[in-house]
């Protein structure tokens, strides 16, 4: 009897398993033919230094234009193809459409630096540099300062050897990082000064709640003091609001990024975003305001 409810106990557990799997398993399938069928494209969210207003650069975010489902943001794809082929397929895919874009803004006279974000796998995978070099060999018109590569700030740590050493060969060719996500990850500040990176993001999560949470102000205070010293320029993410600019420039961060400036967009609405940019004195002038 024992013997007979143990078993039918582990026969629910294993169906119900067993449908869990299946189900992710089709969504994989059914994402490589997202990524086979053109079903997937990139958006951008602009990058703003609010020292003089400019637009520094974009950030490509990758969006699936599910034909039933409408747009869906990486969070309903990335986790299923984590660890997967299709998470390498992926990220060679969103360097190629980031080029191919800075190919065609700039035969429209825009030359904005794209930072594309690259999966920790992806970076340690062991051909990443050798692809990115043969992508960029496709694309000579476009100067390889203007790809840029976030890479978390947890897969720099996680083997930071390895990071190490892929990160100062891509550099060799010419190409920059962010560290995206800062302070989420272990060991930050004492590794800080080692990694070969040009940009620190201070992670949206700490931006986001700066103002009301007097430990998430803490922590982005000594962020930006920190990178003041090593003297690292820094971005803050998730700005959704003037007051969080004007806390943030208080503290010595101009450059931000956040849906207060602009939410991503698809590329064909860039150039009318750049041209209307100017007229939103209320960001470009939060400088002068502060410095007298
Ligand atoms: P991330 O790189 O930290 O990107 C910032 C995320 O915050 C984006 O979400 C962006 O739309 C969102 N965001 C920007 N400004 C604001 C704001 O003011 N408020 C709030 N609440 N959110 C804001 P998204 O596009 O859903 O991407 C989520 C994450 O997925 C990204 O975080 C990145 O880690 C990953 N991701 C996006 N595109 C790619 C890609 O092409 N390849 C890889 N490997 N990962 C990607
Ligand atoms: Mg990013
Ligand atoms: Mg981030
Ligand atoms: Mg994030």
């Amino acid at each position: 009897r024992a013997k007979q409810q143990g078993r039918d106990t582990y026969h629910v557990f294993d169906t119900g398993f067993d449908r869990e799997i299946q189900a992710r398993e089709a969504h994989r399938q059914r994402f490589a033919v997202a990524l086979a069928q053109g079903e997937l494209t990139l958006h951008y969210q602009p990058q703003v230094d609010m020292f003089g207003g400019e637009i520094i650069g974009t950030e490509a975010l990758v969006r699936w234009q599910h034909p039933e489902q409408g747009m869906l943001a990486p969070g309903h794809f990335l986790p299923v193809i984590e660890g997967t082929a299709l998470e390498i397929e992926l990220g060679e895919w969103v360097i190629e459409a980031a080029l191919r874009q800075l190919l065609a803004w700039r035969e429209q006279g825009i030359e904005l630096a794209v930072h594309v974000n690259i999966s920790p796998a992806h970076l340690l995978s062991g051909r990443f540099v050798e692809r990115l070099e043969w992508l960029l060999n496709r694309y000579p018109e476009v100067p390889s300062k203007l790809l840029k590569l976030e890479v978390l700030e947890s897969a720099a740590m996680h083997d930071i050897q390895s990071a190490m050493a892929t990160m100062r060969r891509c550099q060799a060719l010419g190409i920059d990082f962010a560290i995206d996500d800062f302070g989420t990850g272990y060991s930050s500040l004492t590794h800080l000064r080692q990694l070969p990176v040009d940009l620190i993001k201070i992670d949206q999560s700490f931006v986001r709640d700066m103002l009301t949470d007097p430990d998430d102000m803490a922590i982005v205070e000594s962020v930006i003091y920190m990178a003041n010293r090593f003297r690292r320029p820094m971005l803050a993410e998730g700005v959704e609001t003037l007051a969080h600019a004007r806390a943030l420039l208080a503290l010595g961060c101009a450059r931000v990024q956040g849906y207060g400036i602009a939410r991503p967009m698809p590329a064909e609405r860039f150039p009318g975003w750049l041209q209307e940019w100017p007229g939103r004195h209320e960001w470009s002038a939060l400088a002068m305001h502060l410095t007298g």
